[in-house]
């Protein structure tokens, strides 16, 4: 009887371990020369100065008014756009940093989504034994100066489904419990975004939330397990907002969705037809606002509106070609600016050093605090 205590989702075939996790010795910024090296890879960054432009367009611009994600959707004066600047701090919460004190300094705001899963800076689940995620320390010092210090928006950037499937664990309970954690430490999260797409997981994280599931499923099966979905009640747990808005309610059945669901392609997001579909044609899922717009390169971004409102799709748009867009936005429409901090250098990073081994080929081991 006594292994009861650690089944969860029992009624749905499956046992999960409860989410472990302890706080680890080990800096959040052991992986930095890390995150340094991937970028230099990536030939898809812009310089600081870019992002410090954009920031100064929206700010001195008359008929928009930018808002952090939270307050997207409160009333606002009748002549103007609303802007959302939404951050998913997948891997590099350094450029994010730099990038808040560039909002601040040219009077705007933007959001921020901590990645709760990444190994990058958050933690790493130590998978001896019984199994544990080992939280980085120093990180909320980041988040809580990005938050007080430069008036950000930290929200959680959810990645629950990935503790169910890759680690066996009880993705649910990790939410609430890094939920708590960050609150903990000051950080006034009011807001998710789900990280990663469904081809990925088979579901979106968001479907970890009441009401937010595709066809109103209650459980995601994939490689045989079924994984819980619509546990988390956004209500109790102090949210007010999933930042992609999703319109799951128009969602109907098609073949098209377990196509869609296979997978993507390789570097999906510099692919015009995997963006097309995802942003403007999903058959999963219709995103909520009236434009996301993302860059997703070197001076190179991707402007998609809603299917059903503005079904409008444009390809490989340039810095003015965005800004021409925002400024003949019609009063009273709602566009999200998807900036990913790995698409921007930070001032002071070398960007210069030729392509080089990974500093560390070893994953760190923290120790257990
Ligand atoms: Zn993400």
């Amino acid at each position: 009887m006594k292994r009861r205590s650690y089944m969860i989702g029992e009624e749905h075939g499956r046992c999960f371990h409860p989410y472990r996790v302890v706080d680890s010795n080990t800096d959040f910024e052991v992986m930095k020369s890390d995150v340094q090296w991937y970028k230099q890879q990536l030939t898809h960054c812009n310089d600081f100065s870019y992002y410090e432009n954009f920031a100064a367009f929206l700010g001195d611009h008359p008929r928009l008014l930018v808002r952090p994600m939270k307050e997207l959707y409160a009333p606002a004066p009748k002549d103007r756009a609303v802007v959302a600047l939404r951050h998913d701090m997948d891997v590099d919460p350094w450029s994010a940093l730099c990038m808040s004190q560039a909002l601040r300094q040219a009077g705007i705001t933007g959001t921020f989504y901590v990645l709760h899963t990444t190994e990058m800076y958050y933690g790493r689940f130590d998978d001896s034994g019984f199994g544990a995620f080992e939280r980085y320390r120093g990180l909320h010092e980041l988040l809580r100066s990005m938050q007080d210090d430069y008036h950000c928006e930290i929200g959680l950037h959810l990645d629950g489904l990935k503790f169910y499937l890759q680690y066996g664990m009880d993705g649910a309970g990790c939410v609430r419990a890094e939920l708590a954690w960050l609150r903990s430490k000051g950080i006034k999260i009011v807001g998710t975004a789900a990280h990663n797409s469904a081809p990925v997981y088979g579901a979106e994280n968001f479907e970890m939330l009441k009401g937010r599931a595709v066809l109103d499923r209650r459980n995601l099966i994939r490689n045989e397990v079924s994984i819980p979905l619509q546990t988390l009640d956004e209500a109790e747990l102090g949210l007010t907002y999933e930042a992609n808005y999703p319109e799951v309610g128009r969602t109907e059945y098609s073949f098209a969705i377990p196509r869609f669901l296979l997978g993507h392609p390789p570097d999906a997001v510099r692919n015009e037809k995997w963006m097309r579909t995802y942003l403007l044609e999903n058959p999963y899922v219709c995103w909520g606002h009236d434009y996301n717009i993302w860059l997703i390169g070197d001076d190179r971004w991707v402007i998609a509106g809603h299917r059903a409102r503005d079904p409008v799709f444009i390809w490989d748009a340039k810095f003015n070609d965005v800004c021409d867009f925002l400024g003949q936005l019609e009063p009273g429409k709602h566009a999200v600016c998807h900036i990913h901090p790995i698409y921007i250098w930070r001032p002071d990073e070398n960007k210069a050093l030729p392509p080089q081994d990974p500093p560390s080929q070893e994953k760190p081991k923290p120790l257990a605090a």
